[in-house]
């Protein structure tokens, strides 16, 4: 026995959520790159602002040492530099070490030398590399020897080296000059324990800020896009509440020029589009039911009356040849009320294939030719141009046999109803003039609608039940053309359909 597959389907998050997602995936994108250049360029600006420090170190340092006869002296160096509280031993010329005291007060009262040096990097060397002086912290510092050499070739130097327990110092290196002469070196130092420890705590402060901020747009997001929807619910709500019943109500159109206003326009057009459809429907049902009831109530009436008061043969063959008419009028409209419900479905398909258009209307003229005559109407082919284009047979057959037909049964006897079929570079220009009843210019924009009959035509007793048009008109735009009558009461009517003609090749 084979067992069941379980599946288990994950629906996908909705748009709400999805927005949320992607806001806040952006927004850590852009927090990650903004944190990085933030970071970089803070600590690129920390350190140059570090080496412009060690640079007037530097100049301080050089400032303070004298140059006698080409030698150095080395006195009092580091008594200036600023950030000094504490007195520093300095180591001269001869190699003894004196403590220098910071303030005038002790300076005057000049003291032994002491061990004590505070934080001061500072050396000074001769051109040989022999140190003239150098306060004690310096000592611990690992000095390349590309921090002597560059400076001896006129070249300062920068770097970062490290102290006995492995800290790292910023040194900078430079020459002493006196009178354009390079006389010796100065190398100037200080931690970078500070630097180092405020760029932790800036990059610290990031990583505890940035899941608040992404937290916060998150939850920003989704309220943002919340709002954004409330009026695509307003809509929503609107579309469940209208009903084919209810078809007159529409949404309400925003002010704001956006894409839900859009929407909603488009919305209310299409329920404009189903409102006038189902009016449409409902109507043409009326209509096809009134013009159904009327043959089968003339039928009951006469079936009725007859079998009411028995006859003579005569009375009954009447009677049958009556009922047999309207069998034929009731048979002819549910045709035509079927082709409509099939062009209405779209089910209707056209056998394309090449025609000559002005021998179909020779052979209608052949065909309606004995009804012309029983009316006494002159039925005849005015101009006559070959004209090849493609289109279905049958249904262009139609389309003649329908003009020609309403034109006899709209003429009055003694009239005369003339078919031209004429060509221009493009398109077959077929007509069906007649010297009928013509129609009032208030009907005209109807005629072509279903079931419409102008006044007039009601009260005679032929043509059928206003479909006629209304399928010749569907026939025509099939074939990409149009139908346009010309017509004045008492007078006559034209109607010409113009169709595409076959392309030249
Ligand atoms: P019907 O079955 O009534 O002929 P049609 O759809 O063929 O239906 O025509 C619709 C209406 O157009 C007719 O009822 C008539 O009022 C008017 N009509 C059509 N052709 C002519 C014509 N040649 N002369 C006058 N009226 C016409």
């Amino acid at each position: 026995m084979k067992k069941p597959r379980l599946s288990i389907s994950i629906a996908p998050p909705g748009i709400r959520l999805q927005l949320t997602l992607s806001y806040t995936i952006v927004s850590a994108l852009l927090m990650l790159l903004f944190g990085i250049i933030f970071y970089l360029s803070t600590e690129n600006l920390l350190a140059s602002s570090f080496d412009t420090t060690l640079r007037l170190r530097s100049q301080q340092v050089a400032e303070g040492v004298m140059i006698r006869d080409g030698k150095i002296r080395v006195e009092d160096i580091v008594r200036e530099l600023p950030e000094l509280d504490s007195p520093v031993a300095i180591m001269d010329t001869t190699g003894n070490i004196y403590n220098f005291p910071t303030s005038a007060k002790d300076l005057d009262q000049h003291t032994a030398p002491s061990a004590s040096s505070g934080n001061v990097l500072v050396q000074v060397l001769d051109l040989q590399g022999q140190v003239l002086y150098r306060t004690s912290p310096f000592k611990r510092l690992k000095v390349p020897e590309d921090s002597i050499a560059s400076p001896m070739h006129g070249t300062p130097w920068y770097g970062t080296v490290q102290d006995i327990n492995d800290q790292p110092i910023r040194l900078y290196s430079t020459m002493l000059v006196d009178e354009g002469r390079t006389v010796g070196i100065v190398q100037v130092g200080q931690s970078l324990a500070r630097l180092n420890v405020t760029l932790q705590n800036i990059l610290l402060a990031l990583l505890v800020l940035t899941p608040f901020i992404l937290a916060l747009c998150g939850l920003g997001s989704y309220w943002l896009a919340g709002r954004a929807f409330i009026p695509i619910h307003r809509l929503t709500r609107t579309a469940r509440e209208v009903g084919a019943k209810d078809l007159h109500r529409r949404v309400p159109v925003p002010v704001a020029r956006d894409e839900v206003r859009d929407l909603s326009i488009i919305f209310n057009e299409m329920i404009g589009r189903l409102e006038r459809s189902f009016a449409q429907q409902r109507r043409f049902v009326a209509d096809a039911s009134h013009e159904l009831r009327t043959p089968v109530t003339v039928i009951r009436n006469m079936t009725e009356v007859t079998l009411a008061q028995p006859g003579t043969r005569e009375d009954y063959q009447e009677v049958l040849r009556e009922i047999n008419a309207e069998s034929e009028r009731l048979g002819r409209l549910i045709s035509d009320l079927l082709a409509i419900a099939r062009t209405d479905e779209g089910q209707v398909k056209l056998d394309v294939e090449p025609v000559r258009l002005d021998l179909l209307a020779i052979d209608v003229v052949e065909s309606l030719e004995p009804l012309a005559s029983e009316r006494d109407i002159v039925l005849r082919i005015d101009k006559l141009t070959p004209a090849l284009m493609l289109g279905d047979a049958a249904r262009l057959i139609q389309i003649i046999m329908n003009l020609v037909d309403n034109a006899l049964n709209y003429t009055n006897p003694g009239g005369v109803v003339t078919i031209s079929v004429e060509t221009c570079a493009t398109h077959v220009h077929l007509s069906v003039r007649d010297t009928g009843i013509g129609i009032a210019q208030k009907d005209i924009e109807h005629i072509f609608e279903r079931f419409y009959r102008a006044d007039l035509a009601r009260s005679k007793s032929v043509g059928g039940s206003g479909l006629g048009l209304a399928i010749l008109d569907w026939a025509v735009r099939a074939h990409h053309g149009v139908v346009t009558v010309e017509s004045e009461q008492k007078k006559g009517s034209v109607f010409t359909v113009t169709l595409p003609l076959a392309p030249a090749d």
